[in-house]
């Protein structure tokens, strides 16, 4: 947990509403900025700044996000059409909150990756 990241203050706050699906391991909420009509957030519970930064059972993370996504998608309606998948790593990549998270981006047709 870090004390000044806004997506650790969401999870510890038993009051937030904005938790959508939460299990263990990851929690979800939907983009404060939407790219499209369904863009949800999917974030280990655990503070990680990076991919980079998992050690020992951390790998499963990411496979559990991608399990998530799909779940996520089925709830939503879209598993069928599909969706995007992203993790922002860095500087050049925008990554703006160095909490590792990953875009789930959906409900629409969506463009090339830039
Ligand atoms: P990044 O660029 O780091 O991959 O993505 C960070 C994302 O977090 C952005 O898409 C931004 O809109 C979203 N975001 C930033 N602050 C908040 C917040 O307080 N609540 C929610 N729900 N999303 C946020
Ligand atoms: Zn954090």
């Amino acid at each position: 947990m870090s004390t000044k990241c806004i997506f650790c203050e969401i999870v510890r706050d038993p009051s937030s509403s904005v938790v959508v699906y939460r299990d263990d391991v990851v929690f979800a909420i939907h983009d404060i900025n939407p790219r499209a009509p369904i863009h949800l957030l999917i974030i280990p519970v655990q503070h990680i700044t990076a991919l980079s930064e998992m050690v020992g059972d951390d790998e499963l993370i990411p496979m559990h996000i991608a399990r998530v996504a799909e779940e996520m998608a089925k709830r939503q309606g879209i598993n069928e059409h599909g969706f995007r998948l992203v993790i922002n790593q860095g500087k050049d990549a925008g990554q703006t909150i160095p909490h590792l998270h990953a875009h789930m981006i959906g409900g629409k047709l969506l463009g090339d990756m830039g």
